[in-house]
C-alpha cells in the first residue's frame, strides 16, 4: 500500500456530516439525497461499507477508472486488488458480527448494461471472498440502469434460509446498482445483505464537497479502521 497510502482516505462515519449509508458528505441530514430516495424500497442492503473514497479528477478517481480500463492499468489493478484483499481479510467477519449471522455467500455486482467477459472485480474477489458464490446476471433490458429495481439482476440460484450475502461493488456513485443487486438477492431468499464497496465516488464540484475533501488531507489511510463502523471493529 506504500504507493497508494498517500492519496487514499478512510471513509468518515459521522452523523450529520456524512450519509449513514454511503458516507458521502451531507449538510446535517442522516442520509444523502440518493440513499434517502432509495428508502421507498423494502429490502435494501442491511449494511454498506466503502473502503475508501474515489474523488473525481484526483488520483483516487483515476485509480477506480484505470483498474477496469480495457486493458487495465496494471498498477491500479494491483492497488484495488490489495484494497479488496485487506478489506476482506480484516473486515469480512465484521459484517457477520454486525448483523448477527456469519457471511454465507458472496457476489459481485455485474455491469449495467451487461458487458461480455468476466467483471474485473469478480476476478479480484473470487479467490478471497468468504462463503459460496451466488452469481448475479445483468438483465438483458434495463431502460434506466441508475434506478433501483430488483429486476435489473437475476440470481442464478435461490438461497437457503438464514443466508447472509456479502455483495461487492467497485464504485458507488448513487448506489442504484448495489441496491438493485440487494433487492434481487432478497427475491432469491437472502436474509441478510452486506455491501462492501471499494470506493464511494465523490464529485468535488458538488455542494461543500471540496472542503470535505480538503479536510481529509492529513488523514492517512489505515486499513485497520473498520469500514462498517468507521472506527474499531465490532466485537466478534
Ligand atoms: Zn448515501
Ligand atoms: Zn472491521
Amino acid at each position: 500500500m506504500a504507493t497508494a497510502g498517500g492519496y487514499l482516505r478512510n471513509p468518515i462515519r459521522q452523523a450529520g456530516a456524512t450519509c449513514a449509508v454511503c458516507t458521502t458528505p451531507v449538510a446535517g441530514f442522516r442520509y444523502c439525497f440518493s440513499c434517502n430516495a432509495h428508502r421507498v424500497h423494502a429490502g435494501l442492503a442491511d449494511a454498506v461499507a466503502p473502503l475508501t473514497y474515489a474523488i473525481g479528477h484526483r488520483q483516487s478517481g483515476y485509480l477506480m477508472r484505470g483498474y477496469k480500463a480495457r486493458p487495465p492499468i496494471e498498477e491500479h489493478r494491483r492497488i484495488v486488488a490489495m484494497l479488496l484483499l485487506l478489506g476482506l481479510s480484516a473486515h469480512a467477519r465484521c459484517a457477520g458480527a454486525l448483523l448477527g449471522v456469519t457471511v454465507t455467500h458472496w457476489t459481485t455486482v455485474p455491469s449495467l448494461p451487461a458487458r461480455p467477459g468476466e467483471h474485473p472485480l469478480h476476478r479480484l474477489a473470487k479467490g478471497t471472498a468468504p462463503g459460496r458464490e451466488i452469481p448475479l446476471i445483468a438483465s438483458p433490458k434495463v431502460p434506466d440502469p441508475r434506478a433501483v429495481d430488483p429486476d435489473h439482476f437475476i440470481a442464478e440460484t435461490t438461497l437457503p434460509r438464514g443466508s447472509h450475502v456479502l455483495v461487492m461493488e467497485d464504485t458507488w456513485a448513487r448506489g442504484g446498482h448495489a441496491q438493485s443487486a440487494a433487492l434481487a438477492l432478497r427475491k432469491a431468499g437472502a436474509d441478510r445483505i452486506s455491501v462492501l464497496v471499494v470506493a464511494r465516488w465523490i464529485n468535488e464540484d458538488f455542494a461543500d464537497n471540496r472542503r470535505f475533501v480538503n479536510d481529509l488531507a492529513d488523514r492517512d489511510f489505515d486499513p485497520l479502521i473498520c469500514p462498517w463502523t468507521g472506527a474499531v471493529c465490532p466485537d466478534i
